[in-house]
């Protein structure tokens, strides 16, 4: 895959979807539009938490499953 080529991307920071690249659009290739206009302490404050929903989340989804080995 081409580097300008649009790809489907999920931000780092709030885990909303989007494309990239944009012409015009700020996002860059690990943060989306709006989270890339935040303070850099800010977003990696997002992204700890965001790691960490996506992480519990996972395990929800495996206990709802029953537990079983994966
Ligand atoms: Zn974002």
């Amino acid at each position: 895959m081409s580097d300008d080529e649009l790809q489907d991307r999920t931000c780092r920071c709030c885990g909303r979807g989007y494309k990239y690249p944009v012409p015009k659009s700020s996002a860059t290739r690990f943060h989306c539009e709006r989270c890339v206009g935040l303070d850099a302490e800010v977003r990696a404050l997002f992204e700890h938490f965001n790691k960490r929903v996506r992480r519990l989340t996972a395990e929800v989804e495996k206990l709802k499953r029953g537990g079983e080995a994966s």
